[in-house]
């Protein structure tokens, strides 16, 4: 994809600083348990996962103030029930703030930013002690907040939503509550990218230059009859969110020099035996993605702050490298911008397979919105891990290519007059 010098301007924003700022506020209010206090007086006190609320909540107005009230600030608040890390019903809210797109179709189609503003620290019954949270997942929120107030200056015919959610650790509560809603409102959300976990704890070994991203591979939301289809035509590797990981992976290269950090694709839902919010999106059918920091270290997370042994224990401030944390906001940022500046997905992509034969001809419709001037058909090995061939077709909804699609995976993207391309999309068989 060619680099777009608007979104190349817009990820010089970025600031490590305003980062280190924000982290370092989360981090003030103590603990951000979901269950601790949240009334008015701790609210006040600046403690507690409702102070932390309501700053998110004025940080985004913040930044809708300086760009002309061009962001909706909203909130999604429910009362979870009590459950096994939960004692008792407990009022959980997650903040966000709307950039709606310009133009009234794709202003439809929606991408997410998210991060977990909720900490924790050894003891999940502990909702006063100290749980700064500083990179799980104050790193996350932060990469929300920064999408937030850098992207707000710009224009784009899509909605992206940035988002902060609650309950993670109790079990992805607010996450959950949250793609639920955007199920059963019908919205089109087109990518999700969940950022947990992503600053680059200082340790001899970690890789500040790589970020990992990971994505399901069999579709959490698939139904027997596609998960049958998948089996018989090898489609294991070909999920919608790992079509959208592949699309972070081009970013990346699109954006090298801006960016600062290298994604490196997982293909895997999340770390061994882990989990985070993405997987509540992709409950919902969603295509969402994680990104994590290369390597993690588990003395800085979920534990008390002490030190034993000469170990210093706790996920405190001073272990967060924020120009980590600014490069992979930039690759989110890049994302957002790419696809809310693309066209939508092709639609009803098939590979025609009436006759046996050795070419192979797709066809498709025009997504809703006018914006395709183009298409791509983009195809790899069916052992390859990305796409590794480009066939500019033009503005047609079918093409015949001599190859046989028995040695290959296909697919299509959408392409606007500037360039940005669209999620691919992978054909069905149409007889
Ligand atoms: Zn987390």
């Amino acid at each position: 994809m060619p680099a777009d010098a608007q979104i190349s301007a817009a990820l010089q924003q970025v600031s490590a600083e305003d980062i280190r700022a924000n982290i370092n506020k989360l981090v003030s209010f103590g603990t951000r348990m979901t269950t601790s206090a949240q009334d008015a007086d701790a609210v006040a006190a600046g403690h507690g996962i409702g102070a932390a609320r309501e700053w998110i909540r004025s940080e985004f107005e913040r930044y809708s103030k300086d760009c002309g009230g061009c962001l909706e600030v909203k909130t999604d608040t429910f009362t979870e029930p009590a459950a096994d890390r939960i004692p008792r019903p407990t009022v959980i809210t997650n903040v966000y703030a709307v950039l709606k797109g310009t133009d009234s179709e794709n202003a439809k189609r929606i991408v997410l930013v998210t991060g977990h503003y909720d900490s924790r620290n050894s003891d999940m019954a502990d909702v006063k002690g100290d749980a700064p949270g500083a990179n799980d997942d104050g790193s996350g929120t932060a990469v929300s907040l920064e999408c937030a107030r850098v992207l707000s200056k710009l224009k784009f015919p899509a909605t992206i939503i940035f988002l902060t959610v609650a309950g993670e650790e109790q079990g992805l509560n607010g996450s959950t509550h949250f793609a639920k809603m955007a199920k059963e409102q019908g919205w089109d959300i087109e990518a999700v990218l969940n950022n947990d976990i992503v600053g680059g704890n200082q340790s001899a070994e970690q890789d500040h230059s790589v970020v990992r991203v990971f994505s399901e591979g069999l579709p959490q939301a698939a139904t027997e009859k596609e998960i049958e289809r998948i089996r018989g035509l090898g489609g294991e590797n070909d999920s919608a969110s790992r079509q959208l990981a592949r699309y972070v992976a081009d970013v990346g290269r699109s954006y090298k020099y801006d960016v600062g950090v290298v994604p490196m694709l997982v293909f895997r839902l999340d770390r061994y035996l882990r989990g985070g919010d993405h997987y509540s999106f992709n409950k919902q059918g969603f295509s969402a993605i994680r990104f994590t920091e290369f390597r993690e270290d588990f003395h800085h997370q979920h534990q008390n702050v002490r030190t034993e042994n000469g170990i210093e224990y706790g996920d405190l401030l001073k272990f967060v490298d924020f120009d980590y944390v600014a490069s992979v906001a930039r690759l989110n940022a890049a994302t957002l911008a790419s696809l809310a500046s693309a066209p939508a997905p092709p639609t009803n992509v098939h590979l025609l397979v009436k006759d046996l034969e050795n070419e192979s001809t797709l066809t498709w419709d025009a997504p809703p919105g006018g914006r395709a001037a183009s298409y791509e058909v983009v195809w790899r090995a069916t052992t390859s891990s990305e796409w590794e061939h480009v066939q500019k077709v033009g503005e047609v909804l079918r093409a015949t290519l001599n190859l046989s699609k028995d040695n290959v995976i296909f697919s299509v993207r959408a392409v606007d007059a500037a360039g940005h391309y669209s999620l691919p999309v992978v054909p069905t068989p149409q007889r």
